[in-house]
């Protein structure tokens, strides 16, 4: 049985900004992740906006939670080096009715402190966006976007390699409240800690009652998204949203630039029973496709390379109108359970405010020391920005520099090796793909998958039959139908 001071159930941004605070103090912390990765569920799949705060109530948790993680975002950046760009969003109305939420919109914000905000018309927001049709708009120059995904492995990475020990592909199964200790349950043996954080997402529920009687539930919704070609970039500069859809507790179908150039249709909201349904459906694709096409229209269709989605987690349900505050709380039941429930949007903007008060709690039961010194992260080197001189000079160090593996995105060897050779020893082809975007291109891995598997195999060393695409379940070979020439 394996001791921690600190279990951290989820592999989240939230789990992974909690373990990044802390690995700055002189504390034992082990993180269970049931998937293959860290980014997993909620975090890997949303539309990765920075909000400002204009959409939260104010003195909800989600306000406050919200407003300072955005403040936080550019320094941590910076410190971890993934990419954050302040392109600012607009919300669109399309006729003197819909003016009224944007006055309404303003408002919120400034009660929560939200700088600069300027109702524009519509003439005055086509200078910015010539594409984008509307009555007038909103202009909020304080929301960004960053790599969701990215964000989350570089705090776990951070952490990892400042001592916090990630398990991969263990889920939690059971856990026990014995006098001053959890003794939790995985797949890969028992592990003991004196507090225990869940970051679980939307399985939060199922993490509070091993222990307790929750005294909530959980309402899973889904948000589909459609992804453009980086050739359609140039359809817009900021993010452009409609007014919120009140209903639902969303904010409805926007259209967010990423930082590699895509744009993102969506999301669609839908609740749902499986909290693990992130099928993407005919029917909502079209909505989608519609409702962005009412905002842009000359959206082609052709521009779509793939869909995904991501699932809220809810704690309140449609007839309740969808929305509720966020709950985080030590447990009165069971003293060292520490709980986020109900993190659903802004939770990626939110998380590095919510890891800052996370460790503050923990100070209160187990004194904490900070370290003398930290490891910094090491910036992953993407050949295709580098000047020619230092390609040049990469590829006469090592020539894996010079071997394009994937080639709508221009990744070469190296820097798969390099994204395989990650502190949480995460192994998959999603792995790479979220590391150095190899498959993130127009052929969506079409073309470089083959290529990958045999660098893992040959220069990794992999055994073949080991290889996943994402997650434990995800094998891709069961045998192999002839034996190779040379012993391939
Ligand atoms: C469609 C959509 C759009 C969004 N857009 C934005 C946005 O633009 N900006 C923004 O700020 N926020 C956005 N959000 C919200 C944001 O994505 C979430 O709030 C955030 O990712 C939640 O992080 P988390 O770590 O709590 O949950 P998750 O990322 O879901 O992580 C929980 C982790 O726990 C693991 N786990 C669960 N149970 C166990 C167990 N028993 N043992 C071990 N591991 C376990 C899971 O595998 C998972 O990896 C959006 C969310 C959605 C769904």
């Amino acid at each position: 049985m394996k001791n921690f001071q600190i279990a951290i159930i989820g592999g989240g941004v939230v789990g992974s900004a909690i373990a990044w605070e802390l690995s700055r103090y002189k504390v034992n912390v082990a993180v269970f992740e049931k998937g293959s990765d860290v980014a997993s569920g909620a975090s890997k799949a949303n539309s990765g906006v920075i909000h400002s705060g204009i959409n939260s109530t104010p003195s909800s948790l989600k306000a406050k939670y919200c407003v300072e993680g955005n403040k936080l975002f550019q320094s941590i950046a910076d410190e971890l080096h993934f990419p954050v760009r302040w392109v600012g969003k607009f919300v669109i109305a399309k006729d003197e009715e819909e003016v009224k939420e944007l006055k309404h919109l303003q408002e919120i914000g400034k009660k929560n402190n939200v700088q600069n905000l300027e109702i524009q018309d519509g003439s005055h927001v086509q200078k910015k966006e010539k594409n984008v049709c509307c009555h007038a708009a909103l202009w909020v120059p304080g929301a960004g976007i960053t790599e969701p995904y990215k964000f989350t492995i570089a705090l776990a990475e951070n952490a990892a390699e400042n001592k916090v020990s990630f398990f991969l592909e263990t889920e939690v199964k059971g856990m026990r409240k014995e006098k001053d200790f959890f003794k939790l349950q995985t797949n890969n043996g028992s592990f003991q800690a004196q507090i225990t954080i869940n970051a679980a997402g939307i399985h939060c529920r199922e993490i509070v009652g091993m222990v307790e009687e929750p005294d909530f539930q959980v309402y899973p919704c889904r948000g589909e998204y459609l992804v453009l070609d980086k050739n359609y970039a140039s359809l817009i500069a900021s993010m452009i949203y409609p007014v919120p859809v009140k209903e639902m507790g969303v904010l409805g179908v926007h259209l967010t630039p990423t930082i590699d150039g895509n744009i993102l249709l969506g999301p669609s909201a839908e609740f749902i029973n499986d909290v693990e349904d992130k099928k993407t459906t005919k029917e909502t694709m079209k909505t989608l496709f519609a409702e962005a096409k009412d905002i842009i229209p000359i959206l082609p269709e052709r521009a779509v390379i793939n869909a995904y989605a991501g699932i809220r987690c809810k704690l309140a349900s449609p007839s309740k109108g969808g929305w509720a505050d966020y709950r985080i709380e030590q447990s009165e039941i069971t003293p060292g359970l520490i709980n986020l429930l109900g993190i659903e949007s802004p939770g990626l903007t939110a998380a590095p405010a919510l890891a800052k008060d996370i460790v503050r709690m923990i100070g209160e039961s187990i004194p904490l020391k900070t370290k003398e010194k930290v490891k910094h992260s090491i910036k992953r080197t993407r050949f295709v920005d580098l000047p020619q001189e230092e390609q040049s000079q990469l590829i006469a160090q090592d020539e894996r520099w010079g071997r394009i593996v994937c080639r709508c995105e221009h990744i070469t060897e190296k820097e798969i090796i390099d994204a395989l050779a990650n502190p949480l020893g995460a192994k998959t082809i999603s792995a790479v793909k979220y590391r150095c975007r190899a498959g993130m291109g127009r052929c969506q891995g079409g073309f470089c998958t083959q290529h990958i598997v045999r660098i893992m195999e040959e220069q990794c060393r992999m055994d073949i039959h080991d290889i996943k695409l994402r997650s434990p379940r995800s094998t891709l070979f069961y045998n192999r139908t002839r034996e190779a020439k040379h012993g391939r």
